[in-house]
């Protein structure tokens, strides 16, 4: 039995459940290229700054994050560590997506609205992905969790803007959350903005079908946010038949054991390149696939990538899709 493309792309399901997408560094190194730095490069942007501080509070061996949230636990460099996040900041503020479609673009587009991406990333890459696509088809939700450059709300509405944009709600101007540097101790519900969007994802993951976690290494310093991811994924009722889908350049192995207790049943799909995802080939249509092989034991073809350089004729292509399944856009 064959679950054909133009079967695929026709009507979807309604009111199927959702499809959560994590995002790490390597999701934003897989889009951008190599030329965007990942956590552990870091120390190489701050420079100086950050050099002398290593030699003043003298940390163990680590990574950044450790050695950050090693040092900020040391409680002395309070001073130093502000301003090492001011660079940061300035840093990421400045990004840029390129004009042609990258992987951040197929994420978008590639979800419902019934679907979510979380990001733990600061930079400013899904926001301008989700701009420059929101006029093409209803869009999933997108949430940050360790805030973002790019992202502003408002207090009292749980709103998806940019800085210096007013709510539509209350008309007050959305301003930035603050991002979440490393820190053993992170404790997300004490900031109400990034514990909004922590509830928002956790209550998806709950009810969710089907979860992929993409360049996110999940590290030391982020226990207390596998904990609550891996909490509310246990809850699905989905659990039985459900996969984890890990989607990272690391070998097999690697990945098997950092994300074990992810993998219901043993359920994993572990695939090195975005474009053999899921979201890569059954794109907005997800639930549809997993449903036709998990329940009905089907072989479904695949309907993506669309591969082509040129945004405009992702977007058409998007649209397209989008028209069949009936839903208005507003
Ligand atoms: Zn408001």
């Amino acid at each position: 039995m064959i679950l054909t493309k133009e079967q695929l792309k026709s009507k979807p399901v309604a009111r199927s459940r959702p499809h959560v997408v994590i995002l790490g560094a390597g999701a934003t190194k897989a889009a951008i290229g190599n030329d965007m730095p990942l956590m552990e490069d870091l120390p190489k942007i701050l420079g100086t700054d950050w050099k002398e501080l290593l030699q003043e509070a003298q940390p163990p061996q680590g990574n950044f994050e450790d050695t950050f949230s090693w040092i900020r636990k040391n409680g002395n460099f309070e001073l130093q560590l502000s301003k090492i996040e001011r660079l940061i900041e300035n840093y990421f503020q400045v990004l840029k997506l390129p004009d042609h479609p990258t992987i951040y673009d197929y994420l978008v587009l590639g979800l419902r609205r019934k679907d979510v991406i979380a990001t733990f990333n600061w930079d400013p890459f899904l926001m301008q992905a989700y701009r420059r696509n929101s006029n093409v088809a209803e869009l999933p939700d997108i949430r940050f969790l360790h805030g973002s450059v790019a992202f502003a709300t408002c207090t009292e509405h749980d709103v998806l803007g940019t800085p210096l944009e007013k709510c539509p709600e209350c008309n007050c101007t959305l301003g930035r959350g603050r991002l979440i540097f490393p820190d053993e101790d992170k404790n997300y519900a004490k900031d109400s903005i990034i514990s909004r969007d922590w509830i928002a994802v956790t209550e998806k993951l709950q009810k969710a079908f089907h979860l992929t976690i993409f360049g996110y290494s999940g590290p030391a310093t982020d226990w207390n946010a596998r904990k609550l991811l891996l909490d509310a994924w246990k809850q699905t009722p989905a659990h039985d038949f459900c996969h984890a889908e890990i989607v990272d350049i690391k070998d097999k192995e690697t990945l098997d054991n950092a994300w074990i207790e992810f993998f219901p049943l043993s359920h994993s799909i572990i695939e090195q390149d975005f474009w053999n995802s899921s979201v890569g080939r059954y794109p907005r249509r997800t639930a549809e696939w997993k449903h036709a092989v998990s329940i009905n034991g089907k072989i479904v073809e695949s309907t993506g990538p669309f591969l082509t350089k040129s945004l405009i004729d992702l977007q058409e292509w998007f649209r397209e899709l989008a028209a069949l399944e009936g839903e208005t856009m507003g």
